[in-house]
């Protein structure tokens, strides 16, 4: 049997149905399952995608068999309808209708009233009696035939359409504006003189056979899939070619026959907000794109009911069996003509994140989902939505239409933030102090940033991509930050920053988008999330608080189905308490040397650096044992018996010392030894690559007392939290082990530290030791290593660095422009690169586990917050992922997906293909 091109739908009918997109596309499969299901559809047939690739390889031709095929359904569209090409009682019209797989909005073109001449015309206005009618649309077909097919289109956007220019001419000479004032007369004079600018460009005759007409309209919408606006638009949303676009040719229906017809464009629901109200906007009297041209103000859909009830009380029930049919908000196109209502497309609806997530939770409310269903509706990252503070949206918009805004950089820190510049963290931190909102602008932060970062609204970078220090620890903190905005010029000394010939001083207001990344001059008021108010701040009600309700729904369901547990990173009693509120079931990395910047250690710690004797070193660990036993301790009492990882101290060492001259004569005077001594010391620390140098447990392995120091703070935290009758369960990890050796060597002293500790207090108290796998050698002997480590956690940060040998710190440069070449396909600080970096860690977790079936493994690289890299975790058998805690609602959520898009499929496992149980739709695949 030959292939088939061509598939008719229409009468309660049809040869496609919704599963059909490749080859119908999505009009035309849509188009086909309305019409099955009795859904008023104006009949027609779908030449399919695949003609579309025939006829470029036979030179722009339809081929032969192809023509045969739609004469044949030609012909029963016109037995259908009782009307006939070019018939001078009845005549056909037809609209011809592009559509490709994906919907390229507006990239191809769609011709109506096909089959008008002026024969069928005056046949026409015999049989309507509206002449009117009849030569609006013979003038809109001229226009549109002409623009398409014929080429008269401009192809510069600012360059008029000489239709347009003729109908403002006639306008003019009659001295009238709207186009409703044309008379018939008009109207059949503006077809001449369209007919004559046609003949004046082309040398041709405008086509009067309506056969003809639609052989140039199907070739012309073929050829509509090559030119450049739809070439840079497939570029753009990585379709493919090869799709092809399918052909619609549509039995026409009329909104523009009078005041008891129209055309409309709705969603089911609020695509805005996702509020299960019927939305959308109507004319009456009006064709195809007058609605959204804006030559006409269309009216909102509720009052459709005043306009026409019938039409509406019949739309508003097919708006039902839709979403019941699709189980989704739909995005619907209708005429009416004379009362009777016709739906000419639908498709699923397009929407914001805030409705994305309301509407799949209101359709399991509904029972059109299910719960699982729901979870892939929502992409983890649409939940930012919904956490973070948000801007007064009117006066935003004002703000930019008033030209302030300054400039645009990565949107690294989701959220709204307005405050005034500060240039450096002391600043940041005193007028925080008096009560002043900051936003926190330095050309790059680091860690010494800490605590202005803390005190800040907002961080604004000139420089550093996504995973920048400052991008990093506004996400753990939760933020606002946009990062990397290289078009301000910032002047630490003079204290100002320029952009775009403007000067802004310290103690301006700036407010920053960190969800877009734009960066506004002046205020723009905000206000904290529902979720923010009900979980963190606690100052609403949850009965009072939809959007969270919605939120608390999603979770709730994201928890139902997730295996992988969700920990945090955290180093400080308040962000792990934020991090419970969202759900953190531990911490899988609390930082240690984060707490030698505050309050009062960092003059211990650099003593202790800077110390020339073990005695020396000791005195220094003794003023800093106090000090992080009581964070820990604080941590142990918010985490209450949740597994809390400690690193023991990672950083190279200069990021602790003091640069200045002011500040080394200060701990010079501390320690009691000349300023030079200091000087040199500082000097002689310096490493010409500090990220392979000295840090990690090469620290603890040459001065193990810096090791005791910290596992005795550990566990004196734990005996004393154990005592206050509060479960603790901490894990030690020692960070940088590339051989087993590194890791028994600190191993012993945590150990001794442990059981030391215990005998002391005379409590006990359970606790692990591990590692980070982040070396590769770490990774390719963790079989070895399993044997000391009693877990593991990927640090896929060191890990991406040093598998890839890409300097973290040092990769802006090269790295956006490789992305951009695809060389990787995506950030690899960002998103794991699973066949590199993952290979080694599904390598380290075959052979950890091998050794010690039990281990515990983690990850606790950035990429823990990451929903593809949190997908990848739960493919090779992760326990948990940890990261921020403002993200720990995005991994649940992730990791809940992961397990929903990944479970095997049950019709694997059966041997043979059974039909669908009757009644049952099969699922539908997104
Ligand atoms: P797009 O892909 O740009 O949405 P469409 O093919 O949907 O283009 O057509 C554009 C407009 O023409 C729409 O408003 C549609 O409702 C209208 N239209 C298309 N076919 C017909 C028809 N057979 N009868 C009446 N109006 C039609
Ligand atoms: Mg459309
Ligand atoms: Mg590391």
């Amino acid at each position: 049997m030959a292939k088939k091109y061509v598939y008719f739908f229409g009468a309660g009918a049809a040869e496609g149905n919704m599963r059909m997109k490749d080859v119908l596309g999505g009009k035309g499969a849509n188009l086909a399952e309305m019409a099955g299901i009795g859904l008023p559809v104006p009949p027609g047939f779908t030449i399919s995608t695949e003609v579309c690739a025939l006829y470029y390889k036979n030179r722009e031709r339809i081929p032969e068999s192809v023509r045969l095929e739609v004469e044949k359904n030609l012909k029963r569209l016109e037995k259908t309808v009782g009307q006939a090409f070019g018939d001078p009682k009845s005549p056909l019209l037809v609209s011809v209708r592009s559509g490709a797989r994906a919907s390229m909005p507006g990239m191809m073109d769609t011709i109506l009233n096909l089959g008008l001449n002026d024969r069928t015309a005056a046949a026409l206005v015999v049989k309507t009696g509206n002449e009117r009618f009849v030569y609006d649309s013979y003038r809109r077909f001229v226009q549109m035939y002409g623009d398409v097919v014929l080429g008269l289109k401009p192809v510069h956007k600012d360059d008029i359409d000489p239709f347009e220019a003729i109908i403002e001419r006639k306008k003019h000479e009659l001295g009238i504006t709207i186009d409703t004032d044309l008379s018939a007369a008009d109207l059949k004079d503006l077809v001449a003189r369209f007919k004559a600018a046609i003949r004046a460009k082309t040398g041709g005759e405008f086509p009067d056979d309506p056969k003809k007409q639609l052989w140039g309209a199907i070739g012309a919408v073929f050829g509509s899939w090559m030119n450049d606006r739809a070439i840079a638009y497939r570029k753009l949303y990585d379709i493919p070619e090869a799709w092809g676009t399918a052909v619609n040719v549509q039995l026409m229906v009329f909104g523009n026959m009078g005041g008891d017809s129209g055309t409309g464009v709705a969603f089911t629901r609020d695509a805005a907000t996702g509020e299960n109200v019927f939305y959308g906007e109507y004319l009456m009297n009006a064709q195809g794109e007058d609605v959204v041209a804006g030559t006409r103000t269309p009216k909102p859909i509720s009052e459709l009911r005043k306009d026409d009830a019938k039409a509406c009380v019949q739309l508003e029930k097919i708006r039902h069996t839709l979403e019941k049919h699709y189980t989704d908000m739909m995005d619907i196109e209708f005429t009416i003509q004379q009362g009777k209502l016709y739906m000419l497309q639908c498709r699923v609806g397009k929407r914001t994140a805030f409705a994305a997530i309301k509407i799949a939770v209101d359709m399991v409310g509904e029972k059109l989902i299910s719960e699982k269903e729901a979870l892939t509706r929502v992409e983890p990252d649409q939940l930012n939505q919904l956490l973070r503070p948000i801007f007064d949206q009117a006066q935003k918009e004002a703000a930019i239409k008033g030209g302030r805004l300054l400039a645009k950089g990565l949107n690294a820190g989701p959220g709204a933030a307005t405050g005034r510049v500060v240039f450096n963290s002391v600043d940041a931190e005193a007028w925080g102090k008096r009560g002043e909102k900051v936003i926190l602008t330095r050309i790059e932060t680091s860690p010494e940033d800490i605590k202005g970062m803390s005190a800040a609204e907002g961080i604004l970078t000139a420089r550093g991509g996504m995973t920048s220090h400052a991008a990093l620890v506004a996400r753990q903190m939760g933020r606002v930050c946009v990062a990397g905005c290289g078009e301000l010029l910032i002047d630490y000394a003079a204290h100002t920053m320029t952009v775009k010939s403007r000067t802004l001083k310290e103690g301006d207001w700036i407010s920053i988008d960190g969800t877009t990344g734009q960066v506004i001059e002046g205020k723009v008021n905000t206000k904290p999330s529902e979720v923010l108010q009900v979980l963190i701040e606690k100052t609403l009600a949850a009965g009072k608080a939809p959007v969270y309700q919605t939120f608390a729904k999603v979770m709730a369901w994201a928890d139902k189905f997730r295996t992988l547990k969700i920990r945090t990173n955290a180093d400080q009693p308040d962000q792990s308490k934020n991090a419970v509120a969202f759900g953190a079931e531990g911490i899988g990395l609390c930082r240690t040397e984060h707490m030698f910047f505050g309050e009062g250690k960092i003059g211990p710690m650099r003593e202790m650096i800077l110390a020339d004797t073990l005695e020396q070193r000791r005195a220094a660990l003794a003023k800093l044992l106090p000090l992080q036993r009581k964070d820990f301790a604080g941590i142990f009492e918010v985490m209450a018996g949740l597994p809390v990882t400690i690193r023991t101290i990672d950083p190279p060492l200069h990021e602790f010392l003091p640069h200045e001259e002011k500040e080394q004569r200060e701990v010079a005077a501390q320690m009691g030894i000349p300023y030079e001594k200091v000087r040199e010391r500082v000097d002689s620390l310096h490493e010409f690559n500090p990220m392979l140098g000295f840090r990690g447990c090469r620290l603890g392995i040459i001065y193990p007392e810096i090791t005791e120091m910290q596992a005795r703070a550990i566990f004196e935290a734990a005996a004393a939290t154990k005592k206050k009758k509060i479960p603790v369960l901490p894990e030690v990890m020692i960070p940088l082990v590339g051989h087993v050796k590194e890791l028994a060597d600190q191993e012993k002293i945590v150990r001794a530290t442990a059981e030391a500790v215990m005998k002391e207090q005379g409590v006990k108290f359970n606790y692990l030791v591990g590692t980070m796998i982040e070396i590769p050698r770490g990774a390719v002997t963790a079989d070895e290593i399993a044997a000391v480590a009693e877990f593991f956690s990927f640090g896929t940060n060191d890990l991406t660095q040093m598998t890839l040998g890409v300097s973290r710190d040092d990769a802006a440069r090269f790295l956006i422009p490789y992305v951009e070449r695809e060389i990787y396909a995506k950030d690899p600080f960002e998103v794991i690169d699973r066949d590199g970096v993952g290979q080694l860690m599904r390598m380290a977790v075959e052979r950890g586990r091998k050794t010690r079936p039990g281990i515990k493994l983690g990850i606790c690289g950035e990429h823990g917050g990451d929903p593809s890299s949190v997908e990848f975790c739960h493919l090779i058998g992760l326990n948990y992922v940890s990261c921020s805690p403002f993200r720990v609602p995005i991994a649940r959520l992730a990791a809940a997906r992961a397990a929903i898009l990944n479970a095997p499929k049950p019709e694997a496992a059966k041997p043979a293909k059974k039909a669908a149980p009757k009644g049952k739709k099969p699922v539908r695949k997104r």
